[in-house]
C-alpha cells in the first residue's frame, strides 16, 4: 500500500471531491475535523507520511492486500465478498420496546457483545437534529440510543480514534461500508507503529447503496419543516421511492428525484453494498418488515450471533434462495456501475505516478466487467 501525507490527502481526496466524511483522519492530530457532516483540513501538515492518508477509503485502497490480512484471501470482486452464511434476524425477547430502524438486530447484537464483555466501548452513530454525531457509548443501555439510520454520511470513525487514545482495549464499531474499510485500513497498522495499534473486537457493516450530504440535505428540509422534530428516516422498498420522515406532526414524504442531487460524488465509485470488510454485515430484508438481513462473514461475527441467538437477543431464520439472489444482483450491480466510474475518472489501478483512488488486480476488473448483472 502506498502511504503519504496530508498534503496528497487533500489533493487525492478532497480536491477531486472524494471525501465522504467519515471521520477517520479526524481526531488523530489537531489539523482535521468535522462540522456539520464535513471534515476540513485547519492547517496544512508538512508530515510525508500520516494516518490520515493511510487510513481514508478513498486514497490509495489496495483492495487485495487489506482482503487478505482481513479475510485471509485475495479479493475476487464476488458480490457479496467471502461470507459464511445469511440469515433472516431481528431482535429477539430481551430487547423489546427498542425503537430500531428495522430488525433492531445491530443494536441487538451491539447490547450483548457489550454486556458479555466481547467489547469495552461502541462506536455508533447518534444524532442532533439532522446532523450526525460520532459516539463512544460504554454503557449497553445507552446502545439503543443511537439506533435507527441517519441517511447522512457521518463522520463516526472519529470516535474510534477517540476510543484508542482513551485506552479502551475491545471496541465494537458500527458503520456504513466505506466506514469498515477505514477500520480495516487501521486495523493492518499500514504504518507499522506498535502505539498506532487499533484494539477492535468487532466490525458491524450497514448495507449502503449511497448516503446523503448532511449540509445540502439540511438546506433541502428546513424548507419543508422544523428538523428539530424528526423522529426517524427511511427509505422503504421499491416502488415506494420516498424518503419517509417521521416527525412529532406525523410523517413527511419526499420523491427519491428531489433527494438524489444530493448523494455525494464520492458514493458513485464506491463498489461495496454489503461492508465486505466487517465481521457481521446488516441490511433490510426485502418483503419482511421488522426483520434483517445478516451476512455472517469471521469467525467472531458466527460466534457472536449464536451465543446471541441463544440468549434470546436475536431472532433467527433461513433466508429465501431469491432474497440472496436478488441481494446478490443488487451487489454486483453497484460493483460494475461503480467500477465503470473509477476507470472512467482514472481513478483505478493508475501508472506512472499518479495516485489511484482504489486498487484491484486487473483480472479482477476484467471479472467484474463481465458480470452478468440482469
Ligand atoms: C447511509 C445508510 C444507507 C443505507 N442503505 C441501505 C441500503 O441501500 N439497503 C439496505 O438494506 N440497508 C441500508 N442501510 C441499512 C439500514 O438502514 C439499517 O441500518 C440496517 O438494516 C440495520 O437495521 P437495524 O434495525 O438492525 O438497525 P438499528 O438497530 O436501528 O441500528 C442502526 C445502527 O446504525 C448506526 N448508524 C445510523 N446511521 C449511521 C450512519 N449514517 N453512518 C454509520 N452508522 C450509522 C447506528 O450507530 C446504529 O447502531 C443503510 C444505512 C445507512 C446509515
Ligand atoms: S479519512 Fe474520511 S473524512 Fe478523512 S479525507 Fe478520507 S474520506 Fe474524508
Ligand atoms: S455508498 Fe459507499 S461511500 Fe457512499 S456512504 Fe455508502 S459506503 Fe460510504
Amino acid at each position: 500500500m502506498q502511504i503519504f501525507g496530508s498534503r496528497e490527502l487533500m489533493e487525492d481526496v478532497h480536491q477531486r471531491d472524494l471525501c465522504i466524511g467519515c471521520g477517520a483522519c479526524v481526531d488523530l492530530c489537531p489539523y482535521f475535523r468535522n462540522y456539520r457532516g464535513k471534515t476540513s483540513q485547519l492547517f496544512p501538515c508538512t508530515l510525508e507520511q500520516g494516518r490520515c492518508y493511510a487510513y481514508c477509503p478513498k486514497a490509495e485502497v489496495d483492495l487485495n492486500e487489506l482482503t487478505r490480512i482481513t479475510n485471509g484471501a485475495d479479493y475476487d470482486g464476488r458480490p457479496l465478498g467471502s461470507y459464511k452464511t445469511i440469515l433472516g434476524t431481528r431482535a429477539g425477547e430481551n430487547m423489546q420496546g427498542v425503537e430500531a430502524q428495522s430488525g433492531g438486530t445491530v443494536t441487538a447484537l451491539l447490547t450483548f457483545a457489550m454486556q458479555t464483555g466481547l467489547i469495552d466501548v461502541a462506536v455508533l452513530t447518534d444524532r442532533q437534529a439532522l446532523i450526525p454525531i460520532a459516539r463512544m457509548v460504554t454503557d449497553w443501555q445507552d446502545i439503543a440510543a443511537c439506533a435507527t439510520s441517519k441517511f447522512t454520511a457521518a463522520p463516526t470513525i472519529a470516535a474510534l480514534n477517540s476510543a484508542v487514545r482513551e485506552g479502551f482495549q475491545s471496541v465494537g464499531v458500527v458503520g456504513t461500508p466505506c466506514q469498515m474499510t477505514a477500520v480495516a485500513q487501521m486495523r493492518s497498522n499500514p504504518l507499522g507503529k506498535p502505539e498506532h495499534t487499533v484494539p477492535v473486537a468487532l466490525t458491524v457493516g450497514l448495507f449502503c447503496n449511497w448516503s446523503l450530504d448532511t449540509r445540502r440535505l439540511m438546506s433541502v428540509l428546513s424548507e419543508k419543516m422544523d428538523t428539530a422534530f424528526i423522529r426517524k428516516m427511511d427509505i422503504p422498498p421499491p416502488p415506494a421511492n420516498i424518503l419517509r420522515i417521521d416527525t412529532k406532526n406525523g410523517p413527511i414524504k419526499i420523491s427519491l428525484s428531489e433527494i438524489k442531487p444530493l448523494i455525494p460524488h464520492t458514493c458513485f465509485i464506491c463498489m461495496d453494498l454489503t461492508a465486505e470488510l466487517a465481521d457481521l454485515a446488516v441490511g433490510m430484508y426485502e418483503g419482511r418488515q421488522g426483520w434483517n438481513t445478516l451476512i455472517v462473514r469471521s469467525d467472531t461475527g458466527a460466534r457472536l450471533v449464536d451465543r446471541a441467538r441463544d440468549a434470546g437477543f436475536i431472532e433467527a431464520a433461513e433466508i429465501p434462495a431469491e432474497n440472496k439472489a436478488h441481494l446478490s444482483r443488487a451487489a454486483a450491480e453497484k460493483k460494475e456501475r461503480s467500477l465503470r466510474t473509477l476507470i472512467r475518472r482514472e481513478l483505478i489501478n493508475t501508472e506512472n505516478g499518479r495516485r489511484a483512488a482504489v486498487r484491484i488486480p486487473p483480472q479482477i476488473v476484467k471479472r467484474i466487467l463481465a458480470t452478468d448483472t440482469h
